[in-house]
């Protein structure tokens, strides 16, 4: 256990995947490291316990990942979903990185297996870890236990010792008790702020309070206010966050991946009008799932429903609540609390509006588009119109924000007038917003945290030990 007055090599905020990847680094480096979770240890590892693989470039076939996905498809890929929105140069060195990650997850005890279906066809790019996430950081924390790397559990960072740049200590609120950490280095890891309401409010206005929050409770922006306090340089704007449609029965909480709804593609998306508000069909599901929870954002007390018909409940993931059935339209909307007249006037013009032409195919962007109809669905229309009639509510799920604090390419943080600290790093979700200014790629958040968490470990470590 660290004692109060003794000085630490690096001391890390956070105690997820980005914390994790700069601590054994750091040690392996022969750093003296202590991680201060705010979490208990049985709610360690933040959002990272959730993942389930991440993104990396390959030149050819590997034992997990068919194919190759070389560095500059992958940096396309990137510019495609940001729309430019990111620093080209940081972009780069994540992306040529993520090329040696899984040898290295697997160097330090994280072991591997073939994507299973109903990933959103990730099998290309995306290596799945064995027993997910939370067997991911619990290979990561043993490893680090081997490293002499120290953790406290429930210690939330709450204030930062800073002079003109240079870090000397924390002070950290530990079981309830606060206490001064000092380090000669500081990393921060600790997550972007999604789970501070009042913070989304001022980005997103009321509507945030009906939000859900798809990972942990501990991510309330606290180190990341207090860099920007501080004087750090930010990145990135505070709506812009990873947001998906997301089960509205689940908890306000750590539903994880589980309360992700897959029906959309097939389905027609009603707000509380029972009014169409976006093309269904206007993609793949995994190119246009991360843009429905701002969708849903947008309308009225930030709801929505997904209709079905029994015909289309195959062709997706079966959901962890149970659909709401009905034989008729009518008794689906008062099942789903809409109005029923409303509903079967949306049902009845989507209906007339589909073309009966060309086979229908999931597999494919198969063209059988709406006529006549705004919003169009372009893509998988067929009427809904064999009974039971099914009914999913959803809300926006926000996975992570994207404002967070500007580094270079080591990793240091980045003084608002252009200076750059002394001993003070970021790494994870706390820097996203370098590479994401905005859009998604699945697996990007991982491979983010792991490629700056290694070079913050690494750039905390020398700083120390000189
Ligand atoms: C349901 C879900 C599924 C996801 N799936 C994937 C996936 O498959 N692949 C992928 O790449 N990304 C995925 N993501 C995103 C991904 O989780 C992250 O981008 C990545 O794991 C974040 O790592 P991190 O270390 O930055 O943050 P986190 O893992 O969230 O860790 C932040 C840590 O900081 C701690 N903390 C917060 N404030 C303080 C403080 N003041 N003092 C001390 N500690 C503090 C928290 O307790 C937490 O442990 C998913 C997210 C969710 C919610």
């Amino acid at each position: 256990m660290a004692n109060q007055g003794e000085t630490h090599d690096v001391l890390i905020a956070g105690g997820g995947n980005a914390a994790l990847c700069a601590a054994i680094t750091a040690a392996e480096r022969g750093a003296r490291v202590l991680i201060a979770e705010a979490a208990p240890k049985g709610f360690r590892a933040g959002n990272s316990r959730h993942t389930r693989n991440l993104r990396t470039a390959h030149e050819a076939p590997t034992r997990l990942l068919s194919g190759r996905y070389p560095v500059a498809e992958y940096l396309d890929d990137l510019m495609r979903v940001t729309a430019g929105k990111t620093d080209e140069r940081l972009a780069r060195i994540t992306i040529e990185e993520s090329a040696g990650l899984a040898e290295w997850m697997h160097a330090r005890g994280v072991r591997f297996q073939p994507a299973i279906s109903g990933t959103l066809s990730l099998e290309r790019t995306n290596p799945f870890f064995r027993g997910g996430g939370k067997a991911m950081m619990n290979a990561y924390y043993l490893t680090a236990a081997r490293l002499g790397v120290e953790v406290i559990y429930d210690a939330e960072v709450i204030g930062l010792e800073i002079d003109k740049g240079v870090f000397s200590a924390a002070q950290v609120r530990h079981r309830g008790f606060e206490r001064r950490i000092a380090a000669r280095a500081f990393i921060a890891a600790s997550g972007g702020f999604q789970a501070n309401f009042d913070w989304l409010e001022e980005a997103w206005g009321p509507a945030a309070r009906n939000f859900l929050i798809r990972g942990t409770p501990y991510a309330k922006g606290t180190v990341l206010r207090l860099l920007l306090d501080a004087g750090f340089a930010s990145v990135a704007e505070a709506d812009q966050c990873h947001a998906i449609a997301i089960d509205a029965r689940g908890p306000r909480f750590d539903g994880g991946i589980a309360t992700r709804i897959d029906s959309v593609p097939f389905s027609i998306m009603v707000n509380r009008e029972a009014q169409r508000f976006y093309d269904e069909g206007e993609d793949f599901w995994p190119k246009r799932y991360a843009i429905w929870g701002r969708l849903i954002a947008k309308q009225p007390d930030q709801i929505a429903w997904s209709i079905i018909d029994a015909k289309a409940e195959e062709l997706f993931l079966p959901p962890l609540y149970p659909p709401i059935r009905a034989q008729s339209i009518a008794g689906l909307a008062e099942a789903l609390g809409l109005d029923p007249a409303a509903l079967g006037a949306t049902v009845d013009a989507y209906n007339a509006a589909c073309d009966a032409e060309g086979p229908f195919d999931p597999g494919v962007l198969d063209g059988r588009r709406t006529h006549g109809l705004t919003p169009p669905k372009t893509n998988w229309a067929r009427p809904i119109d064999q009974p039971p009639y099914i009914g999913f509510p959803l809300r926006p799920g926000i996975t992570f924000t994207y404002l967070g604090v500007k580094v270079d390419e080591s990793a240091a943080a980045q003084m608002a007038d252009g200076g750059r600290a002394e001993n003070i790093y970021a790494a994870g979700e706390i820097m996203a917003g370098n590479v994401l200014g905005q859009g998604y790629l699945g697996g990007l958040g991982l491979t983010i945290g792991s490629v700056f968490g290694r070079r913050a470990g690494e750039a905390a470590a020398r700083h120390a030990r000189h």
